[in-house]
């Protein structure tokens, strides 16, 4: 039995992947730590979506593999379920052609792809009335996840692995030795470890400002909704409707799940470690409008309302790529943040990049791209003064 010792900071999804990950691998002891209950920040606001066809080679190359271990957790988390939908992008006439680009490397991966026109669309989805000039990129490989079904599966199941899950328990500090990470500080005392991976999302810059370190991301307020139960189930893929700037789903009990980003808001910034999502509201009119922007395109809105409505921020970095890797200045810290509006369908994937960068050092994909490294201290500083609306930061959706 290994006598090593991870520290997870952040019961999100991202860190609840990686403890399932370091478990899995019989890593030693694992502590997962979270400020709230498990699932406290974005994760429990997530709509869950999923699709592979990403914008770079080695988004495609992780999310072939999250999708791959989406299906298998179906199998090892009782109570949770992939639900394998499929996925459409839509595009303009406009935006197709930066898409189209992207064709040969689904074409090289073997990934799966249709292109379809509205007419066929409805045809497939009857309930999906998508305007004449709208092309989707259908990925059939796709769909989503009930975070309500799978935060609560998944931390079951790294309990019953062994991992210590400790909630309620801010980070405030590191234990730094000789240059490099060895535990983290919280109210209750300092915890030894060999290695403490960050998985704090939107708190990344306090918590990892206290090494000093930073990175250039920037969050943005977004909301979904869930609507009443209709009297039968709708049968559509998982839409991600980026014309109309949102995205809509099925969602469990006949209901329908709508996202909609808020363009031209400015970022929200947080300094504080305490800070709760809790804080965030939404632009009044939001909910009416989103109502309007997608009853054309999904009709049978119009036989329902809202129910439910939740609040989070998504992260971007510089480039729109996620951040994960190990921090070069401190041996034996990592980080995991920055998965824009896609860390949910990341999650199964950076956990298991994180567990392995933990345990052997190396990864089974090749993420140079996604390192910490990569943004130089010049470029970083100028991104963090200025600030952004959504509109003006790189947009990318799940
Ligand atoms: C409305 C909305 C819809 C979204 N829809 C989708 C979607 O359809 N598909 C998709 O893939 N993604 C979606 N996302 C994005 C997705 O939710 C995030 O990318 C993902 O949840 C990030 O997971 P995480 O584990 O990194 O962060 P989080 O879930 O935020 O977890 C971070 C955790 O760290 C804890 N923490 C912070 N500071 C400390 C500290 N000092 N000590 C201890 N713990 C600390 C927090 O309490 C929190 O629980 C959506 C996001 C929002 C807000």
């Amino acid at each position: 039995m290994s006598t090593r010792t991870a520290v997870i900071i952040g019961g999100g999804v991202i860190g609840l992947s990686t403890a399932y990950h370091l478990a899995r691998k019989n890593y030693g002891k694992v502590i997962l730590l979270d400020k709230g209950p498990v699932g406290d920040g974005a994760s429990s606001r997530a709509g869950g979506i999923i699709t592979d066809l990403m914008w770079s080679e080695t988004g495609v190359r992780a999310r072939v593999k999250s999708l791959q271990l989406y299906r298998e957790l179906s199998l090892d988390l009782e109570g949770y379920k992939f639900q394998d939908v499929g996925c459409l992008n839509f595009f303009e006439k406009a935006s197709y052609p930066d898409r189209e680009k992207l064709f040969p490397i689904y074409r090289k991966l073997d990934v799966p792809f249709e292109v379809l026109d509205a007419k066929e669309m409805h045809r497939r989805w009857p309930a999906l009335q998508a305007p004449a000039e709208i092309i989707g990129v259908h990925d059939p490989l796709g769909g989503y996840s009930e975070p309500d079904e799978y935060i609560p599966a998944i931390t079951r199941k790294i309990k019953a692995l062994g991992v210590e899950v400790r909630e309620h328990q801010q980070i405030q500090d590191f234990v730094l030795r000789g240059g490099q990470v060895r535990g983290v500080v919280t109210a209750q005392g300092a915890i030894e470890a060999d290695a403490v991976v960050s998985t704090v999302h939107a708190w990344t810059l306090p918590v990892l400002g206290e090494l000093g370190l930073s990175y250039p991301i920037k969050t943005f307020v977004h909301q979904r909704y869930v609507t009443k139960p209709l009297p039968a189930p709708v049968k559509l893929p998982a839409v991600n409707a980026n014309p109309m700037g949102g995205y809509v789903r099925p969602a469990t009990g006949n209901r329908l799940l709508v996202g909609v980003e808020t363009a031209e808001r400015e970022e929200h910034r947080v300094t504080a470690k305490d800070w709760h999502m809790s804080d965030l509201t939404v632009p009044a009119g939001l909910k009416e409008e989103l109502y309007e922007r997608f009853v054309e395109l999904v009709p049978v809105l119009a036989q329902t309302s809202w129910e439910t409505e939740k609040v989070g921020l998504i992260m971007f970095s510089m480039d729109g790529e996620p951040i994960l890797g190990p921090v070069a200045q401190y041996p034996g810290l990592f980080v995991g943040t920055a998965f824009h509006s896609g860390g949910f369908a990341y999650n199964p994937v950076a956990g298991m990049l994180l567990a392995e960068f933990v345990a052997e050092g190396k990864t089974s994909i090749d993420v140079s791209d996604f390192s910490p490294e990569r943004f130089t201290s010049q470029e970083t500083q100028a991104h963090l003064e200025r600030t952004l609306a959504q509109k003006d930061s790189i947009r990318r959706r799940h």
